[in-house]
């Protein structure tokens, strides 16, 4: 039996550019498998075999550093290391539509006149394909500079993230669950919603302990 599992974990940086410290919640989905035979298996069973799973996948997950994306809502701006994350995706994805087109353009070719034949047109078409593929795929990344009209609510200051807490405190819940629920309507399809936790990339221990990540996994 296959559980899907999306994750959630609060991170806290210093925006490089700016020099403030910020919080912004990281996702991401996993599988875990059962083995057990549901019929036999207790829920109980099944639960500890998926918490055990999952203790070992994060804990090599929450020791990367320089992972997710967040706006720093101090300077409006990305980290370089989230906008080379972006473009090296998005070049990627339109880099290989663009080549998919070319596969779809060389087999069309047999029935197009023969001045399309000529290797100089064929070459050419597929380099503007590519050419434009890359273009575009650079642009669509996420912006270097200041995006002063842009929101992004998965990325606070350490104020906001305390009002988070008393929010949370007051209505006896998770603080990343509240959190992920304050800007989405509901939970995400097919998929059990799990707090890991909160991690101080800064050193400076910012969290409760109660919230940190170490403290939460070894609870799952
Ligand atoms: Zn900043």
């Amino acid at each position: 039996m296959n559980v899907k599992v999306r994750w959630l974990q609060g991170r806290r940086i210093r925006c490089a550019h700016c020099k403030e410290a910020f919080v912004y919640l990281h996702e991401g989905t996993e599988t875990f498998e059962t083995y057990g035979v549901s019929l036999v298996s207790s829920d109980e069973g099944m639960q500890k075999e998926i918490s055990k799973q999952a203790r070992k996948r994060f804990a090599k997950k929450i020791q990367k550093t320089k992972v997710g994306r967040g706006l720093c809502p101090g300077c409006r701006r990305y980290q370089s290391w989230m906008v080379w994350e972006s473009r090296a995706n998005s070049v990627i994805a339109w880099g290989l539509g663009a080549m998919g087109v070319s596969v779809v353009f060389g087999i069309f070719l047999i029935v197009m006149p023969p001045w399309a034949q000529e290797p100089g047109f064929r070459l050419g078409t597929v380099a503007v394909l590519l050419g434009t593929g890359i273009v575009v795929g650079w642009r669509r990344a996420i912006p270097a500079g200041v995006v002063p009209k842009r929101v992004d609510p998965f990325s606070i200051t350490d104020e906001e993230f305390r009002g988070l807490l008393d929010h949370s405190r007051r209505a006896d819940a998770d603080p990343l669950t509240e959190w992920y629920f304050s800007a989405r309507e509901s939970a995400p399809g097919n998929a059990v919603l799990l707090s890991v936790g909160c991690k101080d990339y800064t050193g400076e221990e910012f969290f409760p302990p109660k919230w940190s990540s170490e403290t939460v996994m070894g609870s799952l």
